[in-house]
């Protein structure tokens, strides 16, 4: 079977979060099973880039609105990433530094769609599968059912995964001339409540569509930033299909960004010493637990409870506990953050931005993990941080309560609680410090935790599976 990924995101080549590690990931264990998986996605300017070689292998243009686009689709020679990866470049559009963040996103991704799918329709064969990801290709499936000049690729199934309902794409109607002339009939497939929504355009459109995880689908019935009508709606389409963790890329034993390696039998040795370079780095005392919170500063994963959560933890559990933060986004959370480390010199640190390197070392040294998420579709950290030894603290939502079990219900290893608030979080934070302080407990739990298997072979097969019901 042969698919084809559309996405904005694909480790290592650009990531902003967990669509990355799953675009990088699924289609190298398709290929594993025997099928042929490709993606294609924007080619920004990124350290991959300058790093690999590439070839071209299609020039074309189209017309966007008032605007002409020449474009070149390019492909990674060595198949490095164990699936074929291909690039669209659109001078001065696409090529950036950053995946998003530019207030000219809906021309950027416009463009991105409109390519893929003008190259698709150049191909002397169909693809079985289109599978596009998030709202950045959830206008795919229509232009390839509704635009005149792409009506021949209308038979391709296609398949939507949402991995984040919360970002839909809006635009307005007048940008509704940035589509290759389509069937004026069908409008009401982009709209949603009165502007165009490529999300909901996506969900409407394709034959399938996948959560990350099952509880995330559940709870987009009641809580989908606006769409909660249209997923009860088409709830016959759904299906979850919970993500895995790419275990080549993220394994304690082989990962070349920790020092130590460690593997579950040398575990409490192995940590402790990655657990010393964090604190020693990072000013912090190596005899107290470290929690660690890795992520974007946004609303969705409750960073903005974390600096009352931190100050509550250290004053009235009196400071038993280092905490060591790493992310970015909402520039008054950062700001806390910040001004945070002079006042809780010793107990507290953290670093604003992106890194690859720290988060490994951070899921190698630390002994918990927070993740008080508001919205979590599946969520990545908790499985790294599970195979790294590290116990997950985590709110009972979406993906987290897919795949932790508390310690406190039969066969647990984790530690949940039910409400995004400081003093669910302080309260976990506690309960996190009696195991800390009951080493056989602790031991236990860290050993099932890097036993349990969320690797990626089962997940890539049910979609196997779903595409195969597309026929
Ligand atoms: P989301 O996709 O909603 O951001 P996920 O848990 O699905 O959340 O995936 C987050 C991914 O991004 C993980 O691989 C995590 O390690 C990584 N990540 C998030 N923020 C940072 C950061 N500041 N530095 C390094 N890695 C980060």
């Amino acid at each position: 079977m042969e698919i084809l990924h559309v996405s904005a995101e694909c480790y290592p080549v650009a990531k902003a979060g967990g669509l990355g590690d799953v675009v990088g990931a699924l289609p190298k264990y398709q290929n594993q099973l025997g099928h042929i998986a490709k993606v294609v996605m924007p080619m920004y300017r990124t350290k991959f880039l300058y790093e690999h070689e590439f070839e071209l292998v299609h020039k074309g243009s189209f017309g966007m609105g008032a605007y002409w686009f020449n474009y070149s689709i390019i492909k990674e020679k060595t198949n490095l990433l164990g699936f074929d990866l291909y690039l669209v470049d659109i001078n001065g559009l696409l090529d950036r530094e950053a995946v998003y963040g530019y207030g000219d996103d809906t021309e950027r991704f416009t463009a991105f769609q409109i390519a893929v799918v003008d190259w698709v329709a150049k191909w002397n064969h169909h693809p079985d599968v289109v599978h596009v990801h998030d709202h950045h290709a959830g206008l795919v499936p229509f232009m390839m059912q509704h635009c005149f000049a792409y009506r021949h690729l209308s038979a391709i199934p296609t398949v939507l995964t949402i991995h984040n309902a919360q970002y839909q794409g809006w635009m307005d109607w007048d940008k509704s001339t940035y589509l290759p002339a389509w069937d004026s009939w069908a409008w009401g497939k982009l709209d949603w409540q009165n502007r165009i929504n490529p999300l909901a355009c996506a969900v409407k459109c394709v034959k399938k569509v996948t959560t990350v995880s099952q509880s995330y689908l559940e709870e987009m019935r009641h809580a989908a930033n606006g769409l909660e009508n249209l997923f009860e709606f088409e709830r016959g389409k759904c299906t979850g299909i919970l993500n895995g963790i790419d275990a080549a890329v993220w394994d304690p034993a082989i990962d070349t960004y920790i020092e130590p390696n460690f593997s579950k039998k040398d575990a409490a040795k192995g940590k402790l010493a990655n657990k010393k370079f964090l604190c020693d780095l990072y000013n912090l005392d190596i005899e107290k637990p470290l929690f660690i919170f890795i992520g974007r500063l946004v609303h969705e994963k409750a960073a903005d409870l974390l600096p009352q959560a931190i100050y509550d933890a250290v004053y009235h559990i009196e400071g038993k506990m280092n905490f060591l933060v790493l992310g970015s986004g909402d520039p008054s959370v950062e700001w806390q953050l910040e001004n945070m480390k002079s006042q809780l010199v010793g107990y507290y640190n953290s670093k604003i931005g992106y890194n690859e390197k720290l988060s490994h070392q951070m899921y190698a040294g630390a002994d918990f993990l927070l993740m008080p998420s508001r919205v979590e579709p599946c969520g990545l950290n908790q499985m790294y941080a599970m195979r790294y030894g590290t116990i997950p603290i985590v709110r009972n939502t979406g993906g987290l309560r897919d795949t932790v079990i508390d310690y406190g219900d039969p066969d647990g290893y984790g530690i949940r609680f039910n409400e995004a608030s400081v003093g669910d979080i302080t309260y976990s934070i506690y309960r996190a410090l009696q195991v800390y302080n009951q080493p056989k407990l602790l031991k236990k739990m860290i050993s099932t935790v890097m036993e349990l298997d969320f690797s990626w072979e089962t997940s890539a097969g049910k979609y196997i599976k779903l595409y195969v019901g597309l026929k």
